[in-house]
């Protein structure tokens, strides 16, 4: 049986399968939402749960995790709500 890796969400700490989670990477000033998860570089890893992602594009903590200033933000949460929201479609629909 195939084992998935496991990764440590850095909002809530919780532990879940890597590809259960959403991987977001900050190659510049710009935080990227890694959707295939194959982008190069620190990955972060967060719960595809509101709470999560709120947390996470909190500018003060989000600075925190990362040491440096992040600004654009907004369009992340965006990303990651909508991503979230269509596999929640996804798993009503299968
Ligand atoms: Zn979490």
């Amino acid at each position: 049986m195939l084992r998935v890796p496991e990764r440590t969400c850095v909002c809530c700490r919780k532990k879940s399968a890597k590809d259960r989670l959403l991987r977001v990477v900050v190659p510049e000033d710009a935080p990227i939402f890694d959707k295939v998860q194959r982008m190069p570089g620190r990955g972060f890893y967060l719960c595809p749960d509101d709470k999560c992602i709120e947390k996470f594009v909190d500018e003060k903590k989000i600075n925190k995790i990362l040491k440096r200033k992040i600004t654009v933000l907004s369009a992340l949460r965006e990303l990651l709500k909508t991503e979230v929201e269509a596999s929640c479609t996804q798993n009503k629909k299968g």
